[in-house]
This record gives structure tokens, C-alpha cells and sequence, in this order.
């Protein structure tokens, strides 16, 4: 008999769990919280062991076609005046075949569309109670109905409600790194900002990003030091952006005036820094389990790659489904709090401290075209595939 699965969200960590336990024996139903399947997001880079896990899973050439494979960075003062650019050249060298620039929302059309065959999807639905005993878990859901499954994976992102249900408050394990991150999906470039690249206005204590997606797609992100997380969302995004991004800005200005709260991403930048990861039959997975920060650029990385180790985990331990939970997250973790140092360490490079610090950080971006500069970045951003 197949084994039962309930795992809360449909994001990329939900979506990758479902793939790779519904193509290997077990039963997913994936519920998630929102009306229906979620789109645009926000820009990321899935590299390293996501590529690698996306390619077990068949999933790496939906991915490719999606990608941007070619782009400038290119940096300019926050008036619009240009500073230096990176360019694609230099930038693919520095990414190789092994960081791949793609929007959240095809990231989990790619791993929902695969998935779609062996898993059931209930959207508008969340948790409201688990209660597990020595053969498994009874999940009670907000559409009033409940399952019994041999176990659930909580993938439900940040503030996720299965790690308050078995694991305690948020409180006790967010960590807030004192930024706030803004992102929103464009229908197309807006004027004034560079076709074909990344283009990013930077000052201390923030920056603004717009991405030229291709296809008539852009994406943009603001991130911004705020001692108050809190206060801040509790402004709500407009607001918030608004007085972080004050006066004339660069094509930001504009987008402010001009944003829907509903479809942009807001929220503190914070870590989940938890002792473990799984209760008996309970595993969290993803930002939920670790969240690494927008800062680490590794998050949705560890999202599929996680995917897939917890899944090679539960095949070597078929009968003893805590006894593989405890085995896949030994093995994890140790990249997971690599990641969450080097997100801690990132802060400056998105909110620079002080004039000398965002010249710091772009005086290797000014060179990241000589040869020996270039392998010194790539190292740095460390997206290698093993
Ligand atoms: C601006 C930005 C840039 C980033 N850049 C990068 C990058 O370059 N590289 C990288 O690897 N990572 C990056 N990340 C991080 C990466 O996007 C995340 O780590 C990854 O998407 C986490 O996926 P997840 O599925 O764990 O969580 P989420 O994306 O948060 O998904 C959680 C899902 O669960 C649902 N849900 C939430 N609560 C409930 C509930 N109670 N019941 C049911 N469903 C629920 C949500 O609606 C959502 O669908 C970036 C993040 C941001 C914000």
C-alpha cells in the first residue's frame, strides 16, 4: 500500500516534495493556503545542489527553458547616473552553467507541472490541528475535513503554521536579520530601466533591483535596513517602501506610487534557527525548517535539494519514517548553517552601512571582468553543483 503524505504548502519546497515522493511510492496531497497556485514572485538564482537535485528529479530542462541565460548587471547612482556594468560576459562566467536566474512563480509552474500527476493539490485549505501517535499523524484541516497520513511535511514558508502547531511559537525561533525586502512582478520594463539586464541602484542602508526577465517580463526588489521590522509591516509595503525610498529615485520612485500591496512580496528578512528540524512523523522543510534569507541566495536551493535528500532518506529507511527524518537532516545541516552564516555575513552587500562599505562591495564587481577577479566571485557565491 502506498504511503500517505500530507505536506502544508505549495511553494518550492512543497512542490519539490510532492515530485519527488509522488514519483517514489508514496501518496502526496499537497494543501495549500492560498485560493490558487501563486505566480510571478520574485527574481531568484537556483543553483548548486537545487540544480543538481532538479536534474534527478527530470525537472532541469522545464527550468532552462525558463531561465534568462544572458544579462549585464549593471550599477547606478540612486539618481539613475551610471555607476559601472558587469558585462553578460563576465556575468556568465561568473555564473557558469551553474546558477540558473529564474522567477519564483516558473520555478513552481516547472515542479507543479511535473508533479501534477502524482499528487493531489487542495488550495484555499491549511492546517488547523496535528496529533500523532506511534503509527502516524491525524491532520485536521480548515475545510473541516482530516487525514491520517505516515507523514506530513510542513513546507509552508516563514511563518509556517505546522512548525507553531509542533514545534512552538515563531517568536522562538525567527531571528530578524533588521531589513525588509519588497518585491514585485512587472508586467514589462518600465521606462527608463536597462533592456537586457539587471540593473541595480545602491546607496547605504538600501537598494533597488530591476531585472529585465525577458519576454515582456521584469521583476524588481527593494531591500532596505529598518531597526523596526515590526513597525514596518505593520505600515504595511507602500507605506513602508515609501519612506525608505524617499524623494527622486530611479525609475523606484515611480514603481512605489504605482504599487498593489496584494501582489507584492513583503516582509522582515529573517532566519528560522531551529535545534531540529522533525517531530516523530512531523518535518519541516524549506524556509519553514531554515529559512537562509534572500541575503544567502541559496534558499530555494536548499528548498529542491532538500527535497530530494529527504526523499533519498525515507528510501533508505522505508520502515522507520522518524529514524529517516533524523538521518536526512544530519546530513543537511551542515550546509544549511553554512548558508545562514554566509546570509548573515551578506547584509552589507544589500543595505550597505556606510559609504567606504558599498564601495567595498562594488570595487570586485568593477573588476569582476579580469580573469583572476572573476574566479574570486565565483567562489564567493559559491552556486558550484557537485
Ligand atoms: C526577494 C527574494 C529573493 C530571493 N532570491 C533567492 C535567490 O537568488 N536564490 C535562492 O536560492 N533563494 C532566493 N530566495 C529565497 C527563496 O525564494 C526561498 O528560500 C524559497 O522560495 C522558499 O520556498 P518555500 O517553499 O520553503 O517557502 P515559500 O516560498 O514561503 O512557500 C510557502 C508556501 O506555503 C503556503 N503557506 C503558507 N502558510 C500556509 C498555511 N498556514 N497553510 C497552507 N499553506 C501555507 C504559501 O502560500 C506558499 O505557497 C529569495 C527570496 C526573496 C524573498
Amino acid at each position: 500500500m502506498r504511503k500517505r503524505v500530507i505536506i502544508i504548502g505549495a511553494g518550492i519546497a512543497g512542490l519539490a516534495a510532492a515530485l519527488r515522493l509522488g514519483r517514489d511510492g508514496w501518496e502526496p496531497v499537497v494543501v495549500e493556503r492560498a485560493p490558487a497556485r501563486r505566480t510571478g514572485g520574485y527574481v531568484l538564482i537556483l543553483s548548486g545542489m537545487g540544480l543538481d537535485a532538479a536534474e534527478r528529479m527530470g525537472v532541469l530542462a522545464g527550468l532552462a527553458e525558463r531561465r534568462v541565460a544572458a544579462f549585464d548587471l549593471a550599477y547606478l547612482r540612486p539618481d539613475g547616473r551610471p555607476r559601472f556594468t558587469v558585462p553578460r560576459a563576465a556575468v556568465r562566467r561568473l555564473l557558469g552553467d551553474d546558477g540558473y536566474a529564474l522567477l519564483r512563480g516558473d520555478v513552481e509552474d516547472v515542479l507543479h507541472e511535473a508533479a501534477a500527476g502524482h499528487a493531489e493539490l487542495r488550495f484555499g485549505t491549511t492546517v488547523t490541528a496535528l496529533a500523532q501517535d506511534g503509527g502516524g499523524v491525524d491532520v485536521t484541516l480548515s475545510d473541516g475535513t482530516s487525514e491520517r497520513a505516515d507523514l506530513v511535511v510542513g513546507a509552508d514558508g516563514l511563518h509556517s503554521a505546522v512548525r507553531a502547531l509542533a514545534f512552538g511559537p515563531e517568536e522562538r525561533y525567527r531571528r530578524d536579520l533588521g531589513h525588509m525586502v519588497a518585491a514585485v512582478v512587472l508586467g514589462g520594463l518600465p521606462a527608463g530601466a536597462r533592456p537586457g539586464a539587471f540593473t541595480t541602484a545602491g546607496e547605504v542602508g538600501r537598494t533597488f533591483t530591476v531585472a529585465d526577465m525577458g519576454g515582456g517580463r521584469a521583476a524588481a526588489f527593494f531591500t532596505w535596513a529598518a531597526a523596526d521590522p515590526a513597525a514596518e509591516l505593520a505600515a504595511g509595503a507602500a507605506r513602508s517602501l515609501g519612506r525608505a525610498f524617499p524623494g527622486e529615485r530611479w525609475v523606484a520612485t515611480e514603481l512605489i506610487a504605482g504599487l498593489r500591496e496584494e501582489e507584492t512580496y513583503f516582509d522582515s528578512v529573517s532566519q528560522i534557527v531551529m535545534d531540529r528540524w522533525s517531530a516523530g512523523r512531523v518535518v519541516l522543510l524549506g524556509d519553514a525548517a531554515w529559512c537562509v534569507t534572500l541575503f544567502a541566495g541559496y534558499g530555494s536551493s536548499l528548498a529542491v535539494g532538500g527535497a530530494a535528500l529527504l526523499g533519498d532518506a525515507l528510501d533508505r529507511s522505508p520502515g522507520d519514517v522518524p529514524a529517516a527524518l533524523r538521518a536526512w537532516e544530519a546530513g543537511l545541516r551542515p550546509e544549511v548553517s553554512e548558508r545562514q552564516r554566509k546570509g548573515r555575513a551578506n547584509t552589507g552587500a544589500h543595505a550597505p552601512r556606510s559609504k567606504l562599505e558599498l564601495a567595498l562591495r562594488d570595487l570586485p564587481l568593477r573588476l569582476a571582468a579580469v580573469p583572476p577577479v572573476t574566479s574570486l566571485l565565483s567562489r564567493r557565491l559559491d552556486f558550484r553543483r557537485h
